[in-house]
């Protein structure tokens, strides 16, 4: 958008004191940034209200997307960005006297997500806009997000986290678009009509955040969604406390676990809460474009990010069948056409089911459909695939609803997220299915935004790259590629060099200030930075630490490559294991940092509260990027791409998009390690792995994972032990031990490596030039055009962002 930074100045002053009856510069810094996301929401309020009116006006289809997560990660210096005025806004406030940073730091960060599946979701969402499809969020406004990690004693604590104490400038309350959801109670048919009694009804109040596009392309709409008293029962005094408190949970808390769901009541209420909200508004919106209901998938798609928006498919069946008094057949063959899945995780215990009498007592009607789908499944399919496949892949076994192969049932696409995983879920995990609709199925390699991760995280990059080869990458990323021409520049290579070590010291004044460690930025900064899971293997990480502690204690005087080792992950609370791994990784480096023998080459940093702020300041100084999960376990990853884009070097196994990125780089310019998929395959048929034999034959091994119970590192007596027993006891379940020694050969390499700058360097840039394909603008591109046959708006063809099929696999 165009406007004078005097203009905004003045309007910036004006917004101040409209709020907060006072001058602008003897404000909080709180007050200082909610006046400014106020004003800067301002801006785009008449083109948001314009661009809703459009859509409609134009009969565009549009695209739900359903997420029980987003993770936006801060919106002030993003939207400023893609409104086009970031630089007015910063010299702005400068001239003005403000503290630019300490603006944009008061800004609380809605952690309304776990970790990738969040992110993901609002990565779509940016490129969403930016592209000018009409895509738009659908999810929950939790009151307190994934909780805050503070250190304590090098033990995890989860402290409450509270977005909202000052209002979100971002948002709009629209009550008017409130909607009714009901739980409990009975439901009979009356012939074909479902009367209800005695039910708890609860209202679904939209709070609406813009989504605005780069370069102001469109805003599209994340619609988050609260639960409230209805305010009839209000005011006619019949809501108890006991209602108000029923009510006020299910959209109080985030569930703090993003691979595994503790079969709760609360869980099933929220994931029926939002999706009951979304379909009952889609259908509300869509009479008008007043045209049959049996048209409803040319102008409408719905998709279910992971399965926990699966009711999505009997919500739907519900208004047709009970509201639009369709058929059965043309209400579900609607359904189909409307509605795609994505798959996200190949974790057994991540797969989502719920008790039948849970689901039939909590939405008595949602259940009577969902056994009328499983019913006729079984009917139709029996004669045509035999019993054996439908029994394996019906909706409802033995008293359970498995949500999957409801997601699976009822929609049209079916995908994973990157190659092998898609691989994985069509010949392993999801089989019977894709033996059956092999039409269904299909791949979707993640991205992100790459306004976020590197013109926003990293304006310097930006700068440079765009000296280079001018602006066309900004909006068609695939043209990075053309920095390879640079490989071999050496002023070029030195620039990126200086960069990165600017970022790097940014990050160190960071960890002074927090873990009162001064890091030596010569040296390597290895990041690790990730949920913590076992089959993420941060232990593995630290064996390896630990492994170059012990080398250092013997060889003092050995020409060593400096290194920093950087950790950010959160534990799920109730994960024993992983909260026993960052005690001990804290306790080591406790250790390590206090070891003269270390000082200077070996240090060991946990930075606490990793979450999408911290990312944007990590993810611009890391040079080797951790990816090290065991081979078939990671689905796609993200912060794999997120760290290429800025130039680090892979440390991976062939798992998720790490391999997509080996395709782009090949081998010599990442560092690859560790067990194939089909190793770890034929190890687990055979049952022939065995730790404890591999622990006892080997002594390096065996002093390593020796040192986590033999009071090497003090204070660690139980976590020592829990992961000692789960390397050794319980057979390693997730290889660590067999993937060591070529996990250290891979690491001597990285370190033998940095040694020659300009080899690293070059590396780096060649990793950036191959980083455009997993832009999130193309994986929405794809999404559009195969999955939700939907269009993007004619753009201005001097900023048009050009489309690349340059596939990722
Ligand atoms: C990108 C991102 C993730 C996902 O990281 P993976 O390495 O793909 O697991 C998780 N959390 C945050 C805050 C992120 O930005």
């Amino acid at each position: 958008m165009n406007i004078s930074k005097e203009q905004f100045k003045d309007d910036y002053q004006k917004a101040f004191t409209n709020m907060y009856a006072s001058t602008l510069e003897g404000g909080s810094s709180t007050q200082q940034y909610t006046a400014l996301g106020t004003l800067l929401r301002s801006y785009v309020a008449e083109y948001w209200r314009d661009e809703r009116e459009r859509y409609i006006k134009e009969g565009q289809k549009q695209v739900f997307y359903f997420s029980i997560e987003f993770l936006p990660g801060k919106f002030l210096e993003n939207n400023a960005n893609n409104m086009d005025i970031l630089d007015i806004v910063e010299e702005g406030c400068k001239e003005l006297g403000l503290d630019f940073d300490e603006i944009t730091a008061a800004e609380a960060e809605p952690a309304i997500g776990n970790g990738g599946l969040g992110r993901l979701a609002s990565c779509y969402m940016d490129a969403g806009a930016s592209l000018g499809y009409p895509l738009h969020g659908n999810g929950i406004r939790y009151r307190h997000g994934l909780f805050r990690q503070k250190i304590v004693d090098g033990y995890q604590a989860e402290l409450p986290d509270n977005w909202l104490r000052h209002r979100n400038a971002w948002e709009v309350r629209d009550h008017k678009s409130s909607v009714l959801v009901r739980f409990g109670g009975n439901v009979y048919l009356d012939g074909f009509h479902p009367v209800y009694e005695d039910t708890d009804d609860v209202v679904a109040v939209a709070y609406d955040i813009p989504m605005i596009g780069y370069h102001l392309s469109t805003v599209n709409t994340m619609r988050l969604w609260s639960a409230e008293v209805p305010p009839e029962e209000e005011e006619e005094g019949l809501a108890s406390k006991e209602k108000y408190e029923a009510v006020d949970e299910i959209t109080e808390f985030l569930y703090p676990d993003d691979s595994s769901y503790e079969g709760k009541l609360l869980r099933l209420k929220q994931e029926y809460f939002f999706v009951s909200a979304g379909i009952q508004t889609i259908m509300k919106s869509f009479k008008r474009y007043q045209i049959s209901p049996k048209d409803l998938s040319e102008k409408i798609a719905i998709h279910i990010n992971d399965t926990h928006p699966a009711l999505a498919i009997p919500e739907l069946m519900r208004i047709l069948l009970d509201e639009e008094k369709l058929t059965w057949d043309q209400a579900w063959e609607i359904t189909i056409n409307t509605c795609a899945y994505t798959n996200h995780t190949v974790l057994r215990e991540a797969m989502e089911t719920w008790r039948c009498d849970m689901v039939k007592k909590l939405i008595p009607r949602i259940y009577m459909i969902i056994e009328e789908i499983d019913r006729r499944y079984v009917e139709q399919n029996k004669p045509i695939y035999g019993d054996e496949l439908v029994q394996s892949t019906r909706p409802i076994q033995d008293d359970y609803l498995h949500m999957a192969h409801l997601a699976i049932i009822g929609s049209h696409s079916v995908n994973g997220v990157a190659g092998l995983h898609s691989k994985i879920l069509s010949e392993d995990v999801l089989r019977d299915f894709s033996e059956m609709t092999p039409h269904k199925f299909n791949n979707k390699t993640n991205g992100i935004s790459q306004r976020r991760y590197l013109h926003v995280a990293n304006p310097e990059l930006r700068e440079l790259i765009s000296e280079c080869i001018g602006e066309d990458w900004l909006t068609n990323p695939a043209s990075m590629k053309v920095l390879l021409a640079y490989q071999n520049d050496q002023s070029v290579l030195s620039k990126l060099a200086d960069i990165k070590h600017q970022n790097k010291e940014k990050l160190a004044q960071y960890i002074k200030e927090n873990n009162g460690i001064e890091v030596n930025t010569d040296a390597i900064f290895d990041v690790l930075i990730k949920r913590l899971h076992a089959y993420k293997r941060q232990h593995l990480q630290l064996l390896h630490i630990i492994h170059l502690y012990f080398y250092l204690k013997d060889n003092p005087q050995a020409d060593f490559q400096p290194r920093v080792f950087i950790f950010g992950a959160k534990a799920a609370p109730s994960y024993v294991f992983a909260k026993d791994v960052i005690k001990v990784i804290n306790e080591v480096a406790e250790t390590i940092n206090n070891d003269p023998d270390c000082k200077d080459k070996l240090q060991v940093v946990f930075i606490e509260n990793y979450g999408a702020a911290l990312a944007e300041l990590i993810i611009p100084a890391a040079e080797i990027s951790e990816q090290i999960s065991l081979a078939g376990k990671e689905a796609s990853g993200t912060g794999n791409m997120k760290m290429m884009l800025n130039g680090a070097l892979t440390m991976g196994t062939l798992d998720g998009a790490n391999v997509e990125i080996n395709s782009f780089v090949g081998d010599e310019n990442m560092f690859v390690f560790g067990l194939r998929k089909e190793e770890v395959d034929r190890y687990n048929e055979r049952a022939s792995y065995n730790s404890k034999d591999l622990y006892k034959s080997d002594a390096k091994i065996k002093r390593v994972v020796d040192s986590l119970v033999d009071g090497t590192f003090p204070r660690i007596q139980i976590e020592g032990q829990t992961i000692y027993d789960h390397l050794i006891t319980h057979n390693d379940e997730y290889y660590a031990l067999k993937d060591f020694h070529s996990f250290v050969e891979a690491q001597e390499k990285a370190a033998k490596l940095y040694k020659n700058k300009d080899e690293w360097n070059k590396k780096s840039l060649i990793n950036i030039a191959n980083s455009g394909p997993f832009s999130a603008d193309y994986a929405v591109q794809r999404y559009a055009s195969e999955i939700w046959i939907a269009q993007p708006k004619a753009m201005r063809t001097d900023k048009s962002i050009v489309t690349s099929h340059d596939e990722p696999m």
